[in-house]
C-alpha cells in the first residue's frame, strides 16, 4: 500500500497509518463536541454540516479526510485551491466551499472550482460570479458574508446593505442564495462571540434565509446553540496549519 501522507502537523513521523489515526481521532473528537452541542440545543446532528477547512494543507490531507468520511471542505484562497484541485476534483461526493474573500478578477476561476461561495459581499461581485457561472453552465450556491463589527476586516457586507444585496443575488439566475456567513472578531472566549452568532441568526430569519455559516474550531458549540447550519473547522481537525517553508 502506498504510504499515507506523513507530516508533523498530523503527528506522524514514521509510518503513514499513524496519520490516519490521528485525523480519525480528531474527527471523532469534533463529532463528540458537535453531538453534545446539538443535544444541548435540541437540534439534530443532520442540521449541521461540518465544513473541514483545509487551507494551507496539501491535497493529500483532503483525500485522507475524504477517505475518513468528510465531504464538505472549505478553502480560503482561490489560487491555492487551484493548485490542489486536480488531485481532489474526482473525490466522490466532495463539495468545496470558498470561505475566503473573493476578488472580482478571480470569479471565473472560482466558479470552476467551487460549488459554494460563502463570501459574497457586493452586488458587483455577485453579478461577476453569475456571468462566470453562466459561461461554465453551472449553478453556484451563494452565501453572503456579513460584517457585524465595523472596526474589523474590510470583508463582508454591512447588515444595512442586505436587502439590496439579497435582491441582487436573487436576480442572478446562476446563483442560488441560501444563507449568511460571518467571521466575528477573534475572541478566545466563545461567550464573547455569542452575540455575533445571535445577530447573524436574527438577520437570516428576518430575510428568510435558511443557512448560517458560523463557528470555528474554538467556538462552534456556541454557534450550534445559536443555529449554525455550517461550522467551519480547521485546526480542530487538522492541527496547527503548516507554516510556509
Ligand atoms: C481558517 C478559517 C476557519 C477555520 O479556523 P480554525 O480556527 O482553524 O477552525 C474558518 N473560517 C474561516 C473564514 C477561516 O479563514
Amino acid at each position: 500500500m502506498r504510504p499515507l501522507y506523513c507530516e508533523k502537523w498530523l503527528g506522524c513521523w514514521t509510518n503513514g497509518c499513524r496519520t490516519i489515526n490521528v485525523l480519525q481521532e480528531r474527527i471523532e473528537q469534533v463529532e463528540e463536541r458537535i453531538g453534545r452541542a446539538v443535544a444541548r440545543a435540541g437540534r439534530q446532528r443532520s442540521e449541521v454540516t461540518l465544513v473541514a477547512v483545509t487551507k494551507k494543507f496539501p491535497a493529500d490531507v483532503i483525500c485522507q479526510a475524504h477517505a475518513l468520511g468528510l465531504r464538505c471542505f472549505g478553502e480560503n484562497y482561490v489560487q491555492e485551491f487551484e493548485g490542489k484541485h486536480a488531485d481532489v476534483a474526482k473525490l466522490d461526493g466532495a463539495q468545496f466551499h470558498l470561505i475566503g474573500h473573493l476578488q472580482s478578477n478571480k470569479t471565473r476561476i472560482a466558479a470552476g472550482l467551487f460549488q459554494a461561495i460563502e463570501t459574497i459581499d457586493s452586488a458587483k461581485l455577485a453579478r461577476r460570479l453569475d456571468e462566470a457561472a453562466h459561461s461554465l453552465a453551472v449553478t453556484l450556491e451563494a452565501m453572503i458574508e456579513v460584517k457585524l463589527s465595523p472596526e474589523e476586516s474590510k470583508a463582508g457586507a454591512d447588515p444595512g446593505q442586505l436587502p439590496n444585496l439579497i435582491a441582487a443575488i436573487r436576480d442572478c439566475p446562476n446563483l442560488r442564495l441560501t444563507g449568511l456567513m460571518t467571521m466575528p472578531p477573534w475572541n478566545d472566549d466563545p461567550e464573547q462571540t455569542r452575540p455575533y452568532f445571535k445577530k447573524l441568526a436574527e438577520l437570516a430569519l428576518k430575510h428568510g434565509l435558511a443557512k448560517l455559516s458560523m463557528g470555528m474550531s474554538h467556538d462552534f458549540e456556541v454557534a450550534i446553540e445559536e443555529g449554525a447550519t455550517h461550522i467551519r473547522v480547521g485546526r480542530g481537525l487538522f492541527g496547527p496549519r503548516p507554516k510556509p517553508a
